[in-house]
């Protein structure tokens, strides 16, 4: 089995101001230790995204964006591309987050198309996918996440997942305090893994699988120490750095 090293990744949403992102950033670099086994991401709101990578330093930390157009460039007012998110050091990209596909409309083809943007200008896609509470109600969890997926699948093709990261985010977890238990979790983590390995199973094994939907310090353990839980995407609690720190730390390498 491929050693994944756990990945865990702030999604700050649209919170924050520049005075409160500053002491927040020093907050968190002062406080990861080099201990720490994974990987650590911030995604910020993109106006602060200078402001992030100026504070990085040599922190290790890594930047992200939380959205970006599926054009290249042009007359898209108010969008952000892919390369401008380069041109501010972005390596990851969240693309099809519940809260854009609900609030926004995006759709699983529009998804696919800027998961395809992303990679090719060389930003590795956080794929969110997951279910409502209704489609968990009703059985359909794993109809709606093979949807989801299959819709990358078949644009991108299988391969184009040795360069991506997918998070399993319940609907009704996010921002909710609710989480998934860790069994719940890795049913889901397990099924998205098989789901790969039909097509490619070097694939499948390679890629990590993040769990989001109210993590915090008190669970985060528990549910990364899941076999098919390779870290977390971090709403609230990662506007917090003592709070943020703490699950950073509990995502230990296999
Ligand atoms: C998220 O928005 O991706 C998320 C997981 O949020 P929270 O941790 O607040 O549930």
């Amino acid at each position: 089995m491929t050693q994944r090293r756990p990945l865990v990744a702030a999604n700050w949403k649209m919170n924050g101001s520049l005075a409160s992102i500053r002491p927040l950033l020093k907050g968190i670099c002062s406080g990861l230790q080099a201990k720490c086994d994974a990987e650590v991401v911030i995604c910020p709101p993109y106006v602060y995204l200078a402001e992030l990578t100026d504070k990085l330093g040599n922190s290790g930390i890594i930047s992200g964006a939380q959205n970006l157009s599926h054009l290249e460039s042009g007359a898209f007012t108010g969008e952000i591309s892919a390369d401008m998110l380069k041109d501010f050091s972005c390596k990851y990209v969240i693309v099809g987050h519940s809260e854009r596909r609900a609030l926004y409309g995006e759709t699983d083809g529009l998804v696919a198309a800027k998961f395809m943007r992303g990679q090719d200008a060389a930003l590795v896609p956080i794929l969110c996918v997951g279910e409502q509470l209704a489609e968990r109600e009703s059985g359909d969890t794993e109809v709606v996440i093979e949807r989801q997926l299959n819709a990358v699948i078949e644009l991108a093709g299988i391969k184009a997942f040795n360069d991506a990261v997918i998070a399993y985010e319940p609907v009704w977890a996010i921002g909710t305090g609710e989480t998934a238990t860790p069994d719940q979790a890795q049913e889901v983590h397990a099924f998205v893994r098989l789901l790969l390995a039909r097509h490619d199973d070097a694939v499948a094994d390679k890629i990590r699988i993040l769990y989001g939907g109210s993590v915090k310090a008190a669970n985060a353990v528990e549910i990364f120490n899941m076999v098919d839980v390779d870290g977390g995407l971090i709403g609230g609690a990662a506007l917090d750095a003592d709070e943020f720190l703490s699950i950073c730390h509990a995502a230990r390498g296999s």
